[in-house]
C-alpha cells in the first residue's frame, strides 16, 4: 500500500533551460575586515589565528609540536574535483578555483564595549594555547577595539561589568561616528574595500513594528528619533551599508528588520547571515539530511549544549537564549519538506535545544544530540552523539570563509540570456547559507539547510565562473565499459 497522498499528486515536468554568461572581476583587492565584538573570543581568535599564519608560527604543547594551519576552512582547507585525467581525479583546494583573498592578507580592526587590548582579551579567552599565545602578545597587545554602540537592554545584564568603552550621544550620532569608524580604517590602512562582521554578543530579538523598522525610511527615521526598538546590531548594520560595505551578521539575532534589508538592497549592498553554523546544527545539517535522504524518518530529535565562555553566559540570560533558540530550530525544514513519504503535510520532528551555562568547560562547548529515527515495519534507530566543540576554533575559519565569499561574490557578475546587462547577485547573499545556522535568503526564495545541497551550490556557482559544468558526479567515464 503506497503513500496515497503521494500516489495522487501526479507532476509533470518539463525541462526548461536559460544560458547565463558569468563574469568575474580577477584583480584581488585588500581586503579590511572589521568586527564588531572583536575583543571576545572569535574577535580574538580569527585575530590571532591569522596573525600565526601569516608569521609560520609554531609551537609546543605535550603532544608535540603544532603549526599555524586554516583547518576548518571550507576556501582554505577543502578540496573539489575538477574529473578524472590520466593519473586518477585531480583535485584542487577551492581558494584555487578563482582569485580571491588569502586570510593572511586581511587587514582587521573593529570596535568592542570592552576596551581591554587584544593581548589580553586573548588571554580572557582562554582559547591558544599559552605559549603560542606568548608569541602572538607583543603583535596584539598595542591593539585596542574602537568604542562601541552599547543599548544595555539589547545583551544580558551580566555583561555590564564589560562595557567600559562605549560611545556616547543621540543614536544617530553613534551611527555617524561608527560611519566615520568606516571610513578612518580605509584611509588610515589603504585598503581597497571594507567588510562588516558582527560577531558580538547575541541580542534579544527586536519586534517588527510598523512605522519604526518594517521600511527603510521608517527605520532611518527611527535612528534619527533615537528609538527604543533599533537594535545595536542594526545601527552597525545601517551604519555599514550607507558606507557601501557589505555587512554580516555572525550571532541569531534579528538585525536584519525588514527596513534594514531594504535599504541594503536600495543601496546594492550585499547583507548576509545569521549565526555562524559550526558545531552541533552544523552536524544536524549533516545528519538529518543523511538520514531523510536515505528514507529513513526521523521523529524525535534533542540536543543539549554546555558551554563555559562569555557567549555562554550572555546567553544564560531568556531572551538571548531565545534568539539562540530560534536559530537553531528552523534547520530540520527543508528537508522535512522535501519527502512527502516520510512527512505528511505539516508533520514535523519533536526538536528540543537546550542551552546551560558550566563555566568550567570554557571555550570548549558540549553538545550532545539524540536522533530517534522511525525506519522498517516500526522499528527504531537512535543515534546519540558527544561533540566537544573548541567553539572559537571551530567558529573563526568559517568567519574569514564569510568575508572572503562576500567579497568574491562582490567581483562576480551574471547576464541571464536576452538580458543586455550583467547583474550582481540579490543584496540578501544566499550564497553563504553553508556557513549560517540560520541562511538569510532574498524574501520568497526557499530557506536550504541541508548540508551537502549547500555545498554543492557554492561550488558550483565556482564553476560555473570557470565555465565548468556543475558537479553531477556520475562519473560515467568509469561506468561504461
Ligand atoms: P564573546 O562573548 O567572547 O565575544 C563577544 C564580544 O562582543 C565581547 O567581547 C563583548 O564585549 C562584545 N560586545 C557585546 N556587545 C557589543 C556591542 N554592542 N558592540 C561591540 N562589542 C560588543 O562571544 P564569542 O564566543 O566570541 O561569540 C560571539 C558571537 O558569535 C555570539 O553571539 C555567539 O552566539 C556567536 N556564535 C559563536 C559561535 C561559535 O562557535 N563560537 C557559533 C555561532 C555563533
Amino acid at each position: 500500500v503506497f503513500n496515497q497522498a503521494l500516489v495522487r499528486r501526479r507532476s509533470s515536468v518539463s525541462p526548461h533551460s536559460t544560458d547565463m554568461t558569468f563574469r568575474t572581476e580577477r584583480r584581488v583587492p585588500r581586503l579590511g575586515v572589521m568586527l564588531v565584538g572583536w575583543g571576545g573570543n572569535n574577535g580574538t581568535t580569527v585575530t590571532a589565528a591569522v596573525l600565526a599564519n601569516k608569521l609560520g608560527l609554531t609551537w609546543t604543547t605535550k603532544t608535540g609540536e603544532k603549526k599555524a594551519n586554516y583547518y576548518g576552512s571550507l576556501l582554505q582547507a577543502s578540496t573539489v574535483c575538477l574529473g578524472s585525467g590520466l593519473h586518477g581525479e585531480v583535485n584542487v583546494l577551492l581558494r584555487d578555483l578563482l582569485p580571491m583573498v588569502h586570510p593572511n592578507d586581511i587587514v582587521f580592526d573593529g570596535w568592542d564595549i570592552s576596551s581591554m587590548d587584544l593581548g589580553r582579551a586573548m588571554e580572557r579567552a582562554q582559547v591558544l594555547d599559552w605559549s603560542l599565545q606568548e608569541q602572538l602578545r607583543p603583535h596584539m597587545c598595542h591593539i585596542k577595539p574602537r568604542p562601541s554602540i552599547y543599548i544595555p537592554d539589547f545583551i544580558a545584564a551580566n555583561q555590564e561589568s564589560r562595557a567600559d568603552n562605549v560611545l556616547t550621544g543621540s543614536m544617530s550620532q553613534q551611527v555617524e561616528q561608527i560611519k566615520a569608524d568606516i571610513r578612518d580604517f580605509r584611509q588610515s590602512s589603504c585598503v581597497d574595500k571594507v567588510i562588516v562582521l558582527w560577531t558580538a554578543n547575541t541580542e534579544r530579538f527586536c519586534d517588527i513594528i510598523p512605522g519604526v523598522n518594517d521600511t527603510a525610511e521608517n527605520l532611518l527615521a527611527s535612528i534619527q528619533a533615537g528609538v527604543e526598538e533599533v537594535s545595536p546590531s542594526t545601527l552597525f548594520a545601517v551604519a555599514s551599508i550607507q558606507e557601501g560595505c557589505a555587512y554580516i551578521n555572525g550571532s541569531p539575532q534579528n538585525t536584519f528588520v525588514p527596513g534594514a534589508v531594504e535599504l541594503a538592497v536600495q543601496q546594492g549592498v550585499f547583507i548576509g547571515g545569521d549565526d555562524l553554523k559550526s558545531g552541533q546544527t552544523k552536524i544536524k545539517s549533516v545528519l538529518v539530511d543523511f538520514l531523510i535522504s536515505t528514507g529513513i524518518k526521523p521523529t524525535s530529535i534533542v540536543s543539549y549544549n554546555h558551554l563555559g565562555n562569555n557567549d555562554g553566559k550572555n546567553l544564560m540570560a531568556p531572551q538571548q537564549f531565545r534568539s539562540k533558540e530560534i536559530s537553531k530550530s528552523n534547520v530540520l525544514d527543508d528537508m522535512v519538506r522535501s519527502n512527502p513519504v516520510l512527512y505528511q503535510p505539516g508533520e514535523k520532528p519533536d526538536h528540543c535545544v537546550v542551552i546551560k551555562y558550566v563555566p568550567f568547560v570554557g571555550d570548549s562547548k558540549r553538545a550532545m544530540d539524540e536522533y530517534t529515527s522511525e525506519i522498517m515495519m516500526g522499528g527504531l534507530n537512535t543515534l546519540v552523539l558527544h561533540n566537544t566543540c573548541e567553539d572559537s576554533l571551530l567558529a573563526s575559519p568559517i568567519l574569514l570563509d564569510l568575508v572572503i565569499l562576500t567579497e568574491l561574490c562582490q567581483r562576480i557578475t551574471v547576464r541571464p540570456e536576452g538580458d543586455e546587462d550583467f547583474q550582481s547577485f540579490h543584496s540578501v547573499l544566499a550564497l553563504l547559507a553553508f556557513l549560517c545556522k540560520a541562511p538569510l535568503v532574498p524574501p520568497g526564495s526557499p530557506v536550504v539547510n541541508a548540508f551537502f545541497s549547500q555545498r554543492a551550490c557554492i561550488e558550483n556557482i565556482m564553476r560555473a565562473c570557470l565555465g565548468l559544468p556543475p558537479q553531477n558526479h556520475m562519473l560515467l567515464e568509469h561506468k561504461l565499459q
